[in-house]
């Protein structure tokens, strides 16, 4: 998925810009960063599903062996942490990953859960030490491999809870008294798996968020005009059919606009095509903030050409958006001495106006929208003209 060579883009993507300007502390601008956010819980929460039941699984076995093993004044304790507060804090964070609302703070929650458990297995190694049980502490770095590379978190979330964990395991000796070689040792295995668990993780958050990057720009090239960066022919059509599924359902009213610039080929053969495609670019501009409301779309059609679709919008709505759009692009004052319509450059703009039927088409208002262009033209351009659909 990683794309190394990027100069042959042209497109404005947020995603490219955001490869541009890197990543290294791990961190995107806010409004990328939030959508990383969700990407990552999407491809991570079937995994982390399974990695759970999994240490509930291994946890269940160690309580078994505990019993098999361990005198009673140890094994007592000891297994009271691991089924008391282990298995339950892994269950709630599994269970928390069905429910939506939780499911967004699942570094926060899979991150609390995961130093629970890891302050549960080092008290667990003290338990065992308080009563000269030679309970191996090699455990916790099982327990800390699992933090970087199973439980789904990500580098800031695996780091605390490996770290604090092993902080934890330092302060535990200590008040045991265990000798100074043995805790050396000891500390300097876990300090060492922790350290290729953050290296390891960093990596793996650095290439999960290129990855995140190279989807997004693949899509924004796939559905986004170049030149404009508004939606293209294809994307609109496919975002649109959706819409009008939704307000045939809900029998509610939509608007198709079709939006011609007067006289572009003149405006071209004056100025130059260049500067036709910076005229292009400002009237796309003014299209866009009319349209911001999550069902209404515009896209680029082709050529000078531009498409709009408006949501559940009352007829009298939609006419003051066409003036808008139409007053818009005048005061943009792009000058045109070749027009006829104008001064400067004008768009005319047909409008359809229906509720949709199952049985029509999306393609019956653009066919719709297009006479009324026809008839938008006719009449002088530089104005908007609605026609309603007569079934
Ligand atoms: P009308 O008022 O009837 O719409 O006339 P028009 O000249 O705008 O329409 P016509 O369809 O004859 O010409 C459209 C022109 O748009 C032709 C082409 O030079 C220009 N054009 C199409 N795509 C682009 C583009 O991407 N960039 C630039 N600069 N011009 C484009
Ligand atoms: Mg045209
Ligand atoms: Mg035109």
């Amino acid at each position: 998925m990683k794309l190394p060579h990027l100069d042959w883009v042209n497109q404005d993507s947020p995603y490219l810009r955001q490869h541009k300007d890197g990543f290294r502390l791990l961190r995107f601008y806010a409004d990328m960063e939030r959508a990383f956010d969700r990407y990552h819980t999407d491809v991570y929460l079937i995994r982390i599903r399974w990695a759970l039941l999994v240490a509930v699984f291994l946890m269940g076995m160690f309580a078994l062996l505990d019993a098999l093993t361990m005198p009673s004044e140890v094994r007592n304790p000891v297994v009271l942490l691991r089924l008391g507060l282990i298995v339950p804090m892994l269950l709630l964070t599994w269970w928390s990953t069905y429910h939506e609302r939780l499911v967004k703070h699942l570094q926060l929650i899979g991150g609390f859960c995961a130093l629970a458990a890891g302050l549960g297995v080092v008290a667990i190694v003290g338990t065992a030490r308080a009563h000269d049980f030679p309970l191996p502490y090699e455990g916790l770095i099982l327990v800390i491999v699992f933090f970087y590379f199973l439980a789904g978190l990500r580098f800031v979330a695996a780091s605390v809870c490996g770290w604090l964990t092993f902080l934890a395991y330092l302060s535990m000796e200590l008040l045991m008294g265990m000798p100074a070689e043995t805790l050396i040792f000891n500390c300097f295995f876990l300090a060492t798996a922790n350290v290729i668990g953050s290296v390891g993780c960093y990596f793996l958050e650095y290439a999960s968020r290129e990855n995140f990057l190279a989807q997004g720009l693949l899509q924004d090239l796939a559905e986004k005009d170049g030149l404009t960066g508004l939606l293209n022919r294809r994307a609109f059509n496919e975002y649109t059919e959706r819409s009008w599924r939704q307000a045939s359902r809900e029998q509610v009213p939509v608007a198709v606009m079709m939006i011609d610039v007067d006289f572009f080929k003149r405006y071209n053969d004056h100025f130059g095509h260049s500067a036709g495609d910076e005229a292009l670019k400002k009237v796309a501009g003014v299209l866009a903030e009319h349209a911001k409301r999550p069902l209404d779309v515009v896209a680029r059609y082709g050529g000078e050409e531009f498409i709009g679709l408006w949501f559940n919008v009352s007829e009298m709505a939609i006419r003051e958006i066409a003036e808008d759009l139409r007053r818009g692009v005048e005061q943009l004052h792009m000058a045109h001495p070749q027009s006829d319509a104008a001064q400067v450059v004008t768009i005319s703009i047909g409008i359809a106006y229906l509720t949709p039927r199952p049985h029509i088409p999306n393609e019956e208002a653009q066919r719709l929208a297009d006479v009324a262009l026809y008839l938008a033209k006719e009449n002088g351009r530089n104005q908007a003209v609605l026609k309603r659909h007569g079934y």
